[in-house]
């Protein structure tokens, strides 16, 4: 039985359940036999509060992102910007950090300020968690950790990508092992309510297609900024099982018609290649039961990648060079906001009469 990771409910829902995947975001080396070590990716919503989030979890720690995408660092200090004019961040003010694997730390932005860094454990003015908190499977024990970091009258930021924004954009690929709260800002203010805290401004960003920046003290009213906010979800319905489990017809919808297309290319003699052994490719393969007789190989700029292959579903990686001897007929690239850059580095692809695809825009049959 699921219980809530944060208020030990019992009631709720699957919403999205992507079977069985492989365990880790580890690459094997290329000639590991297997078996990968599989377990079940769902997500599950608590009707007590309203938090979406990781049903199931293998554990071991998410492998740390070495290249920060612009967008993310970009955002970062659009953020720090905001706190600094919102008088929440400044000279004299004591902050720590609790840090994502995802990078795009702000403590630099945050020093420029003048803000002042604490030492290990010390009480501090604001306690900063961008994209940080989602990784904790004991989500209320990580709430209250941060609470107590604060000094009387203290603030609490919180940055996360928004569950609507993941929803309506339909990005089931989200769902991650390690990756254990999906937040809604109504189900985050009410966690943080049986904090002691109150949600009191929300700033929202286009990264991810959605991140909120949300403040939060022990005293206050909850501002415009958030009321609009968690009224939005409700009118979107983000405590609802039935909407959020339109992710489930989101990835149906996607790893079928991968499937399909690439049978289809495969049957008429057109060879498809893969570019970009990103994470997130893992369950989008693993899910459609795609292996190297239908996606023979993967290209991948990162040398650590290559000679290595997917967990699951077994494609070897290999390097650029290789897809540009091979010339397949179409290259489906699975990082959508790498396409201008591949487009550039690569001519030679689409010089050659090939074609650049997207996951969620392969051609569908009639
Ligand atoms: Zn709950």
């Amino acid at each position: 039985m699921t219980a809530c990771r944060f208020c030990r409910g019992t009631r709720g829902d699957v919403v999205l359940d992507l079977g069985e995947q492989p365990a880790g975001t580890a690459f094997p080396a290329a000639g590991d036999p297997g078996p990968d070590p599989l377990f079940p990716l769902r997500m599950w919503l608590c009707a007590g509060c309203g938090l979406a989030q990781l049903a199931e979890d293998p554990g071991g720690a998410e492998e740390v992102v070495g290249l920060e995408p612009v967008a993310l660092v970009e955002q970062g200090r659009a953020a720090v910007a905001e706190l600094a004019a919102a008088g929440v961040v400044g000279p004299g003010v004591t902050f720590t950090e609790y840090g994502s694997p995802h990078g795009g730390s702000w403590v630099a932005g945050l020093a420029a300020t003048g803000a002042v860094p604490a030492g290990p454990g010390e009480t501090v003015d604001v306690v900063v968690d961008n994209l940080g908190m989602m990784h904790d499977a004991d989500q209320a024990a990580a709430l209250r950790e941060r609470v107590a970091r604060l000094r009387p009258g203290g603030t609490l930021v919180f940055g996360y990508h928004s569950l609507q924004a993941v929803v309506e954009g339909g990005q089931w690929n989200d769902l991650r092992h390690g990756h254990f709260a999906y937040y809604s800002t109504s189900a985050l203010a009410g966690m943080l309510e049986e904090c002691g805290m109150t949600a009191l401004r929300a700033w929202w960003f286009p990264l991810y297609g959605g991140t909120v920046l949300l403040t939060a003290r022990a005293s206050g009213m909850p501002g415009a900024s958030v009321r609009e906010l968690v009224e939005a979800e409700e009118r979107a319905g983000m405590r609802d099982a039935a909407t959020l489990s339109s992710l489930q017809r989101a990835a149906d919808r996607v790893t079928g018609g991968i499937r399909d297309f690439l049978r289809d290319e495969r049957d008429a003699g057109r060879p498809v290649w893969g570019y970009s052994a990103a994470s997130r490719a893992i369950p989008l393969l693993a899910r459609a039961g795609i292996g190297p007789e239908l996606l023979p190989a993967i290209a991948d700029g990162s040398p650590a990648k290559q000679g290595r292959r997917t967990p699951g579903s077994a494609i070897p990686i290999v390097a650029p060079e290789d897809l540009l001897a091979a010339a397949p007929r179409s290259v489906l690239l699975f990082v959508d906001d790498l396409l201008p850059e591949v487009r550039r580095a690569l001519p030679q692809v689409e010089a050659g009469g090939g074609t650049w695809l997207l996951p969620d825009t392969v051609p569908t049959r009639a």
